[in-house]
């Protein structure tokens, strides 16, 4: 029996693999956009009920070969404490390839470079990572804790620990004063990076983020649709990474899916959106089916 505190968050990715919760709630829980922890006090889950919960899992799963480490930043824990879960899991589960985690900036730059070899060399290679936007004023907006060059450091210290980072970017989330500032300084900052695989989100507040999302923003003014996928067309011109990167916008949240690879795919993903434009709603996810 697995003792899941709720709400209980994981990527998409994760959909078919073991979830295992090594702290409860984020140790930041700042970020103004973000309500996802908001009912939880954060807490390190102590090391016993993990190897009881490990324990239990591969006697269900024995061929898992995929861990994600919930919740909200997990790569918070000190790096002594994550390799034990990290020898614990490769105990159990024999076919382990993957353990995976949610990272903030701060999560990274507070590690050294060995400490993060040492994590990759005992198989946590994949950082889930939350970018949202590149532009200074905006990350104060959104109360992110860290400005665009400690967002570039961290993620050059994963790449160089040679973990892969899956991140995110949030069109919308300058609202329709700071459309240009949000789309040319994220696309600056994604090509200073080399991350594995990038995705954009389309921003929705829920209730229980508005009133603080405001406090910070009180200039703030919702994009339309058709703002939103001008915005990913104008991110789509200006990205050219350093790497391959695999490109998705097929989360609950997203107008407009679109799938492809850097660059190979960047002219195919620019002509999609502009389609898209032209036909206009009748191209969209319908409203009702979408969620942030
Ligand atoms: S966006 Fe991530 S780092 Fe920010 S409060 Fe939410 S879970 Fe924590």
């Amino acid at each position: 029996m697995i003792n899941y505190s709720y709400p209980l968050y994981r990527p998409p990715a994760e959909a078919n693999n073991i979830i295992l919760q090594v702290t409860h709630g984020c140790s930041y829980n700042h970020c103004s956009f973000c309500s996802m922890y908001k009912s939880k006090k954060f807490e390190i889950k102590a090391l016993e009920e993990v190897y009881q919960e490990i324990d239990t899992l591969a006697q269900s799963y024995p061929q898992a070969k995929k861990v994600f480490l919930a919740d909200g930043d997990a790569l918070c824990l000190e790096t002594s404490h994550l390799l034990e879960i990290l020898k614990y899991l490769k105990k159990s589960f024999t076919k382990l390839s993957r353990v995976s985690v949610y990272a903030t900036a701060q999560n990274l730059l507070e590690k050294s470079d060995s400490e993060l070899a040492l994590l990759k060399d005992n198989l946590l290679n994949l950082i889930y990572f939350g970018i949202e936007t590149g532009n200074e004023v905006l990350l104060k907006k959104i109360t992110k804790g860290v400005n665009a060059q400690q967002i570039i450091r961290s993620l050059q210290k994963a790449t160089k620990a040679g973990m892969k980072t899956s991140t995110t970017v949030i069109l919308g989330i300058g609202g329709v004063a700071y459309t240009k500032e949000h789309i040319k300084d994220t696309a600056v900052l994604i090509n200073q990076t080399e991350v594995t695989y990038l995705s954009t989100l389309q921003l929705g507040l829920d209730e229980d983020a508005k009133r603080g999302f405001f406090k910070h923003f009180d200039d703030f003014n919702m994009l339309t649709d058709t703002q939103v996928l001008d915005e990913q067309r104008r991110f789509l011109e200006l990205l050219e990474p350093k790497n391959k990167v695999i490109f998705r916008s097929n989360h609950a949240s997203n107008a407009l899916h679109l799938a492809g690879t850097f660059p190979k795919d960047k002219q195919r993903l620019i002509n999609e959106v502009r389609q898209a434009l032209e036909i206009g709603e009748a191209a969209l996810v319908p409203e009702m089916f979408r969620g942030f």
